[in-house]
């Protein structure tokens, strides 16, 4: 039988896998996390409207009774492409026939100083978890020791103003206002600082500059503020500088900056590769160089085929899917000795959230919904595709329960403390580049 291993159970790997179900070809997915990760509500797990298990789901549990289709929990750490075997860090390597590619990215720093090592990164679980404890324990922090305000403990930094900023942002906003409300938190909200800064003059990008401006305004009226045409320029465990010579005191940087493939696997595979580390494919999702390879979603450069010649697909969740979907169909095509076809992206529109009640949603034909008609849109599509990975309607009665009910949110502190890191002086914050990978176990 036909042997393919696919590398990643984010969404594209996920898609892949189960259009391979129940085809000809045995199929192994490899992942270095047992779990799928639900990237697009990782803040809502950072600031505490979530429990990490609502997010991720056992991927075993997804492909538990699919006989063809086998998991196996392991780091890949490279391909022999002679010998056609996976390697796998303190295992055996695995063979395989085909080999699709999605093992995503991660955080972007661009080389600015302290970016790396003094900023919480929000891609994985273990992120938005991490950050979750550290924005508790400086509430607590704060409570105790209300004159620690002035040394930046009640102001949150957060850089990029793309959608997962602004979500974080204004999901930040509504932690605040929470805490004080409801906790018995007795800092003066009016203090509290959310300023998200970003190198270009506007938010959001990738939508209509009246969308952006929406955004812009309900932040504010959010109390967030906007450092728009900005550059971050150093990062301390104390602060933040920018491109101006100000400094901002902060103990909380949250880098929303950018995404890579550099520095993950795929990068390393001795593929083509783009300018940002994306490996290059052909048409039909194919690695030039290695016909029996595909590379899908976030860590390759998907072209969008035929509709917008010579463009290639933003990072988002609905071109992992569809890219994955499409790698797998292209596989069982060869193994049934028919072409290959070219990928076409299908535009489904894009969606980010500012806040309860307050999200837009752009439609390929240039529509626009905002307010809370777009977040209606958002909290619905987010839950249906919830839906589709448990498949169970208690989750969903649940699940939709506390994030309704904010004030019922998981505002626990689950992580210890984590120790300074050895060669800065010791300003009790968390140093978030030396977290251990620990999650919350599913509950
Ligand atoms: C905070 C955040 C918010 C987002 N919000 C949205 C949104 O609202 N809408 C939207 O469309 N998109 C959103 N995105 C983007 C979207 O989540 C990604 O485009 C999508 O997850 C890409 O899917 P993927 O399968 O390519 O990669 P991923 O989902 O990142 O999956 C990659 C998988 O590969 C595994 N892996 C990596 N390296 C290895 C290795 N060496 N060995 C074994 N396994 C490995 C990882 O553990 C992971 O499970 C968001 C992303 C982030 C980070």
């Amino acid at each position: 039988m036909h042997r393919v291993v696919i590398v990643g159970a984010g969404f594209g790997g996920l898609s892949a896998a189960r259009a391979l179900a129940k085809k000809p070809v045995e199929v192994t997915v490899v992942d270095q996390r047992n779990f799928h990760t639900f990237q697009p509500l990782l803040y809502e797990v950072s600031t505490a409207g979530l429990d990490p298990a609502d997010v991720a789901y056992p991927v075993r549990a997804i492909f538990g009774r699919t006989p063809n289709v086998t998991f196996r929990y392991g780091t890949v750490d490279g391909v022999d492409w002679d010998a056609r075997t996976v390697s796998l860090e303190d295992d055996d390597p695995l063979p395989f026939d085909s080999i699709i590619l999605a093992t995503g990215a991660v955080a972007k720093y661009f080389g600015i100083p302290g970016a790396q090592e003094f900023t919480f990164p929000l891609y994985t679980l273990a992120d938005a978890r991490i950050l979750r404890d550290h924005l508790l324990r400086r509430l607590e922090e704060i409570d105790a020791h209300p004159e620690l305000i002035n040394d930046g403990t009640l102001t949150f930094v957060v850089v990029g103003g793309g959608p997962t900023g602004v979500e974080v942002a204004g999901a930040l906003a509504e932690l605040l206002d929470v805490s004080v409300r409801h906790d018995g938190f007795k800092f003066d909200r009016a203090q509290a600082k959310i300023i998200v800064v970003d190198g270009l003059n506007r938010l959001l990008t990738p939508f209509k500059v009246s969308a952006a401006t929406y955004a812009a305004d309900t932040l504010r009226r959010r109390t967030v503020e906007l450092q728009l045409g900005r550059m971050v320029k150093r990062v301390t465990p104390t602060c933040v500088e920018l491109d101006d010579g100000s400094q901002i005191p902060t103990r909380t940087v949250v880098w929303a900056g950018g995404v890579t493939v550099d520095g993950t696997v795929a990068s390393g595979l001795g593929a083509l590769a783009d300018r940002s580390g994306r490996l290059v494919v052909r048409a039909d999702l194919a690695l030039p160089d290695h016909h029996q390879a595909y590379a899908i979603g976030d860590a390759a450069a998907v072209p969008w085929g035929e509709d917008r010649p010579g463009v290639t697909c933003p990072q988002l969740a609905q071109v992992a899917i569809q890219s994955g979907k499409h790698a797998a169909e292209q596989i069982v095509n060869r193994v049934k000795g028919k072409p290959t076809l070219p990928f076409r992206y299908n535009d489904k529109g894009t969606m980010a959230t500012i806040g309860r009640r307050a999200a837009i949603a752009q439609f390929p034909s240039g529509m626009v919904i905002r307010g809370t008609l777009g977040w209606l849109s958002w909290l619905g599509l987010h839950l249906i595709y919830l839906i589709g990975f448990r498949n169970k309607i208690t989750v969903l009665v649940n699940w939709s329960w506390r994030y309704l009910s904010w004030t019922s949110g998981p505002r626990i502190i689950v992580g210890d403390e984590l120790p300074a890191n050895p060669e800065e002086e010791d300003h009790g914050v968390d140093q978030p580049a030396h977290q251990p990978e620990t999650v919350d176990s599913p509950a």
